[in-house]
């Protein structure tokens, strides 16, 4: 069967699979099963991060599974007390090693923590690891459009993507529409809400969920791609991995689009760039 999931173009000339899987809160011991997991129901895009603890992990289950590792897309990121430009080039180095590959897809500044005002001097350094190509594309994550206007401003060098919070109850508009106007592809994390919220229960999720035959994060899902949004979700059940890869089979009408577009409260489940430090 043919991979279903959509490829987007990424203004670094690569492309990413819109659909993959998240490992964050995914504990070292169960890590490898998940991901093992992952890429045998048929997801071929992972995302983790120094700060998750499980790269080691992530890595030897793309090593077990025997997939060519050019099929899998793999994303990592800089963890937050690595800012600065000597210290982001070693910490690079040790997530390849970690990982075991001499390239990564994706590589993200994981927070701006302006406080610190590093991001520009960081992001720099980013641009040699796609310069020798050990990062096929580099990105950014929890950046505001203040960050990115200076990253734009201050070094010419656009982020193929920024990966920030964003469902149905943190909607993200203002920021969704600069990045499109900048060729910068947004990423959600949390697409489902952490589970925090009851979005599941929405009328407008349940509604279009009894409609379609298929359950509320399906729906969830579907909304996020019908925005052109790449969506990691995460589960460690296999049966709910495969539930959030199947979700090309139906598509929701403007109507039901537009119902759950009502659903937004500019409400975070999650910390606030400028406030995460
Ligand atoms: P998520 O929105 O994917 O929610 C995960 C939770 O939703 C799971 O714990 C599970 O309880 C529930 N769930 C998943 N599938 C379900 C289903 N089919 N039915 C019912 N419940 C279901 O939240 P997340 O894991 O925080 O976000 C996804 C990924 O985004 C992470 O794993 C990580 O890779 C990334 N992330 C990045 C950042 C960042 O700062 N860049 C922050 C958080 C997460």
């Amino acid at each position: 069967m043919t991979n279903p999931v959509p490829q987007l173009r990424l203004n670094s000339g690569a492309t990413i699979p819109q659909l993959g899987f998240g490992v964050f809160l995914v504990s070292p011991e169960e890590t490898q099963r998940v991901v093992e997991d992952a890429l045998e129901v048929g997801y071929r895009h992972i995302d983790t991060a120094t700060g998750y603890n499980n790269e080691t992990e992530v890595g030897a289950a793309i090593r077990a599974s025997g997939i060519p590792r050019e099929e899998i897309f793999l994303t990592t990121k800089l963890r937050n007390d690595h800012h600065k430009a000597g210290e982001a080039a070693g910490a690079f180095d040790r997530s390849l090693r970690m990982l075991g590959v001499d390239y990564v897809d994706l590589y993200l500044i994981h927070w701006p923590m302006p406080a610190n005002d590093r991001y520009v001097e960081t992001w720099r350094t980013f641009g040699t690891f796609a310069a020798d190509g050990r990062a096929r594309s580099i990105g950014v994550s929890n950046f505001l459009v203040p960050h990115l206007e200076r990253l734009l401003a201050e070094t010419g060098t656009i982020p193929a993507v920024n990966q920030v919070e964003l469902h149905p109850i943190f909607q993200q508009r203002e920021l969704r529409r600069f990045q499109m106007e900048h060729g910068i592809r947004t990423e959600a994390w949390g697409p489902l809400g952490q589970g925090k919220y009851d979005l599941f229960g929405l009328p407008a999720i349940q509604d279009a969920a009894k409609a379609h035959d298929v359950q509320p994060a399906q729906v969830v899902l579907r909304w996020h791609l019908q925005t052109g949004t790449i969506v990691i979700p995460k589960s460690t059940s296999r049966e709910r991995m495969t539930q959030n890869l199947d979700v090309f089979g139906f598509e929701l009408d403007a109507d039901e689009m537009a119902a759950i577009d009502a659903l937004d409260e500019n409400r975070r489940v999650g910390g606030d760039p400028n406030e995460v430090n």
